[in-house]
């Protein structure tokens, strides 16, 4: 295979919008749609339910967004292929789903069981993954995975048997910000590692009296650790490690309460907090000019460290609803993206 180059600054940070279908209870109600979108320009636009006849909608541009049509595959082809490829030569990333609850982070990262077709970017990930392992002839690969939870600035290890105790993140000079005792696992196959997050995901839902209520307010991390050895043209062995995260965010909906923008961004509670870090990291990031980057103002940021800017590569997909009753959470999500962007 070709050697990847250095991401261009432009391809190190990417943001994309993903629009969810109307669900069946908003096509039963006749709801109408705020969002337009014209996916060949990367365009979007929403429009104000309540505004004055003849309003403009707003309008903004992303690297791609994804309507209502999307299919899970051209995501992955389109927008996460290449990201994990650069994690196979031993780069660093991270593919992070924002959103209101309800939108698609899930199905996004996740998607849905059993149905090869709907497939989220985590499951997709495995089999690119192990695939790209066994066309390899000249190289040895060890994939380790680990998957945890924030919830409330609290770290709980997912594939821990001890579910109660929470962990600590911890800085060497060597490693820089780690988890101590992080549980991580070597799978050998896309049969391993799904057993992995599926042992995950049931922890997670563990104690959890109103899953959907617990998954609006924590933050899950799948981490995927490729650790590939090379003998080199010197003779000598050659390893690189690669990290690819995959969060699947806390609803952004609190956020929106608190009004999302300028100074009243940092205004955040703990459950928000790691929204709006993040925020200000990326917006950092995609900034270029900036000296300081916040990364140590949540515990989310902190643990992405050294998979977001850098020679990281990070994807950012931003989903919302199409219907006009989203409309003041939608705009808030595509302002948020807006501002990563
Ligand atoms: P979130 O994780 O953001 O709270 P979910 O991923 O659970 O939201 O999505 C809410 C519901 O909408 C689920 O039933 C999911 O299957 C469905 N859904 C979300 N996005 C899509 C999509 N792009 N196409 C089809 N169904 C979707
Ligand atoms: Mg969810």
């Amino acid at each position: 295979p070709p050697k990847l180059l250095l991401p261009k600054k432009s391809e190190t940070v990417k943001v994309v919008i993903r629009c969810r279908p109307m669900n069946e209870k908003e096509v039963a109600e006749y709801y109408d749609r705020v969002i337009e979108m014209n996916v060949d320009r990367g365009l979007i636009e929403i429009k104000n339910p309540k505004g004055p006849p003849g309003e403009a909608p707003k309008r903004f541009t992303f690297d791609a967004v994804y309507d209502w049509n999307s299919k899970q595959r051209d995501l992955y082809e389109e927008t996460f292929r290449d990201l994990v490829l650069s994690v196979l030569d031993g780069f660093n990333g991270t593919i992070v789903a924002y959103g209101q609850t309800g939108t698609g982070k899930t199905f996004t990262m996740q998607g849905v069981k059993n149905d090869p077709e709907m497939r989220g970017v985590i499951p997709n990930s495995f089999e690119h993954i192990f695939q790209h392992i066994a066309r390899s002839e000249s190289q040895q690969y060890l994939v380790r995975a680990s998957y945890l939870e924030i919830y409330q600035e609290e770290i709980r290890d997912l594939l821990s048997k001890d579910q109660s105790r929470r962990l600590e993140l911890k800085e060497r000079p060597d490693t820089g910000v780690y988890v101590k005792d992080l549980s991580s696992f070597v799978t050998k196959s896309v049969k391993e590692i799904e057993h992995v997050m599926n042992v995950g995901n049931q922890n997670r839902s563990v104690g959890a009296t109103n899953m959907n209520e617990h998954s609006s307010r924590s933050h899950a991390i799948f981490i995927i650790t490729v650790e590939c050895a090379e003998v080199g043209a010197d003779g000598e062995n050659h390893i690189r490690v690669g990290k690819l995260n995959l969060v699947d965010l806390a609803g952004s909906e609190r956020q929106a309460k608190t009004g999302a923008q300028g100074e009243r961004f940092k205004e955040a509670t703990k459950i928000n907090l790691s929204l709006s870090a993040l925020g200000n990291v990326i917006s950092a990031l995609v900034d270029g000019k900036s000296t300081h980057i916040p990364y140590r103002d949540a515990k989310l940021t902190r643990l992405l460290q050294d998979s977001l800017g850098g020679n990281a590569r990070t994807v950012m997909v931003a989903n919302i609803g199409p219907a006009s009753y989203n409309y003041d959470e939608s705009l808030t999500t595509l302002r948020y993206a807006n501002r990563a962007k």
